[in-house]
């Protein structure tokens, strides 16, 4: 699952079942969950 710092806009990868949400880059706790925009990374089937 792909999340996005709120803070520093930075990529996030997170295990969702995991209660630890928390940027690896600025440390803080407020991630935006990525749905359909994804500009860069959209994979075709
Ligand atoms: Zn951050």
């Amino acid at each position: 699952m792909g999340y996005r710092c709120a803070r520093c806009k930075e990529d996030v990868e997170i295990d969702e079942e995991s209660s630890r949400v928390r940027c690896p880059y600025c440390g803080f706790r407020v991630l935006l969950k990525k749905r359909g925009d994804q500009p860069k990374e959209v994979k075709a089937r």
